[in-house]
């Protein structure tokens, strides 16, 4: 590739509008283009990068056995109304009616898809399956941020296993485990494998895998001494009690406006789907009920999931008072009614608990779109502040993550709804059991960046650089010196080095800044003085070291 023909629109000055070093540094070495909120092109560099973190994802998910499909993108209702998830993905999923007038939706994920096609397995001869795919989702965030972090449109690995019995479940989630370990070393990502909770997946375990990043938008909780490690929505040893007080909720506690008693919380009529209603119990310190009437599903199982907590759904304030008599111990309470947009369930109600007071809590949860991050960061580090590890006791750590994948074990719940049943040994038809396991590969790419940066600019792996070697002729009107860039830059791409030659008529400086800011691994400067002794200079980025090399050997110097 030849840099006078190559599209690489780097920017002289930080753009304005991006925080995180990756979003910043994307832009700014030319990779990626704004659309609109959420939505990227991929310049030519990016879609190099992306090809190559495809590339070792796929060896890796073929490693262990994995088939690639690729199934649609745009999924009519039905399957995803058999799952029950039509409804629980609320905002979050596009809709669309085609001209029939039959509902769609664009793929946030593909479990149900997957399941119909696993609707033809039908012995149990024929598992374990374990199938993947690389396909764009589409998922309508509140707030798309963070340059290809969290956009509405990504390219995701997914990939769902599909086993006749828990433990050939166990075997596929832990083969998954190490592919994942695998591929975020290759990609020079530290992900910290993390307990996670399910979210709107449902199943029994699930695990994310972390990269530590100050940008990142969770927070994880960490114990140096035992390496026990969990997103803080799991780390249920970080949750503080919110009242001590004996007894059933007392009037005061509730702070929304005309309720009052466990009566006037059930009758209270939730404006819009994006309500919930909760009554948040504190036993001997420990969160153990939760009792809700949360208009919407999501929240609910959001909520219900990373507190590990029980769900009570009755109707009747007398029930309610019956199943609140029954539990042993003291029992303290608070009363929150939070307006929460669907994805923001979570921020909400991390707000709910590690909030110290009712007023603290019940003011994040009214200005849940704004300023959220902030308060929540110091409420939970303060929460955090003293706590000890659930294994060891020693302290907990606390730190902002970006979850690079996810991986799920979901059971039988899609087989189920869409009919994934196979023959097993004794003659039964069964549901297969199945798992699911996600990576995005955006903002992988994002995170790589995040990792591996300097103040010039983006400093690649050579394992996902868009190019290993730029070679440039410091002296582009030397004729000789031009030739000789020219006779290096071939005998590297005839040996299969990814290269660049910089042919532009700019100053060398311009040319360094530029293999500095996009960060090709290696720059190879072919110049008049080293022409002389038949040498040239090789500077590695990540270090900024330049041996002299003979011009002969340059390609062995670039590995
Ligand atoms: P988050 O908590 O950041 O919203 P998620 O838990 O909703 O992510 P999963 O459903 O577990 O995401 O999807 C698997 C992987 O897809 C994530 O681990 C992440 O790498 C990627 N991913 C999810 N949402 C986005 C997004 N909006 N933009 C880019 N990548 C994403
Ligand atoms: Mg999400
Ligand atoms: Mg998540
Ligand atoms: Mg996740």
């Amino acid at each position: 590739m030849r840099w006078s023909q190559m599209f690489a629109p780097t920017l002289r000055d930080d753009p304005a509008e991006a925080d995180a070093p990756s979003h910043r540094l994307l832009l700014r070495a030319g990779y990626i283009r704004q659309l609109t909120a959420g939505h990227y092109s991929l310049l030519p560099l990016a879609v190099r990068v992306r090809a190559k973190i495809i590339a070792i994802v796929r060896a890796e998910m073929d490693a262990i056995g994995a088939q690639e499909m690729l199934l649609p993108a745009l999924h009519p209702a039905e399957p995803w109304q058999r799952s029950g998830r039509w409804d629980l993905m609320g905002r979050e999923m596009f809709r669309l009616r085609d001209r029939r007038g039959a509902d769609h939706a664009l793929g946030m994920t593909h479990e149900e898809i997957f399941a119909t096609v696993a609707g033809e397995l039908n012995s149990y001869r024929q598992l374990p399956q374990s199938w993947y795919q690389f396909q764009t989702k589409f998922r309508d965030e509140p707030r798309p941020k963070g340059g290809l972090m969290r956009t509405r449109e990504f390219t995701m690995k997914d990939a769902y296993s599909f086993d006749i019995d828990r433990p050939g479940l166990d075997a596929s989630f832990d083969a998954y485990h190490g592919a994942y370990t695998r591929i975020f070393d290759r990609l020079g990502i530290p992900a910290l494998p993390c307990e996670a909770s399910s979210g709107t997946m449902g199943g029994s375990g699930s695990t994310e895998f972390m990269c530590p990043s100050d940008v990142g938008e969770d927070h994880l909780v960490h114990c140096a001494a035992c390496g026990y490690a969990a997103n803080i929505e799991r780390a249920t040893s970080v949750l503080p009690a919110v009242s001590d007080e004996p007894g059933l909720p007392t009037p005061e506690r509730f702070d929304t406006p005309g309720v009052r008693t466990i009566e006037d919380l059930l009758a209270y009529d939730a404006p819009a789907d994006r309500q919930i209603k909760t009554l948040v119990y504190i036993l001997d310190g420990t969160l153990t009920l939760v009792l809700l009437r949360g208009d919407h599903p999501l929240n609910e199982q959001k909520l219900v999931d990373a507190t590990g907590a029980t769900a009570l759904r009755a109707a009747d304030p007398a029930e309610i008072r019956d199943a609140l008599g029954a539990l042993p111990g003291s029992l303290g309470a608070v009363g929150v009614s939070l307006p929460v947009i669907a994805d923001e369930a979570l921020r909400g109600r991390r707000a709910m608990f590690t909030g110290a007071n009712t007023d603290d809590v019940h003011l994040r949860g009214v200005d849940v779109d704004r300023d959220i991050d902030v308060g929540l960061w110091a409420d939970l580090r303060e929460v955090a502040a003293g706590e000890r590890c659930v294994r060891c006791g020693e302290p907990l750590e606390i730190q902002r993550a970006i979850e690079v994948g996810h991986i799920f074990k979901l059971g039988d719940r899609y087989a189920r709804a869409l009919g994934a049943e196979v023959l097993a040994a004794d003659g039964r038809r069964v549901p297969v059991i199945m798992g699911s396991y996600g990576i995005g590969v955006e903002r992988a790419m994002a995170a790589i960046v995040e990792n591996h940066h300097d103040d010039r600019g983006i400093v690649w792996p050579l394992s996902v650089a868009p190019f290993q070697v730029v070679v440039v002729a410091a002296q582009s009107d030397d004729s000789e010196v031009a030739q000789a860039a020219e006779d290096v830059y071939t005998a590297l791409t005839s040996t299969g080095v990814e290269t660049v030659i910089d042919d532009r008529s700019e100053r060398a400086g311009v040319k360094f800044r530029d293999a500095e800011l996009t960060g090709i691994p290696f720059r190879v400067t072919v110049g008049r003085r080293g022409l002389a002794d038949g040498t040239a200079e090789v500077t590695t980025r990540a270090t900024g070291d330049t041996v002299k090399v003979p011009l002969a050997s340059v390609s062995s110097h670039v590995r």
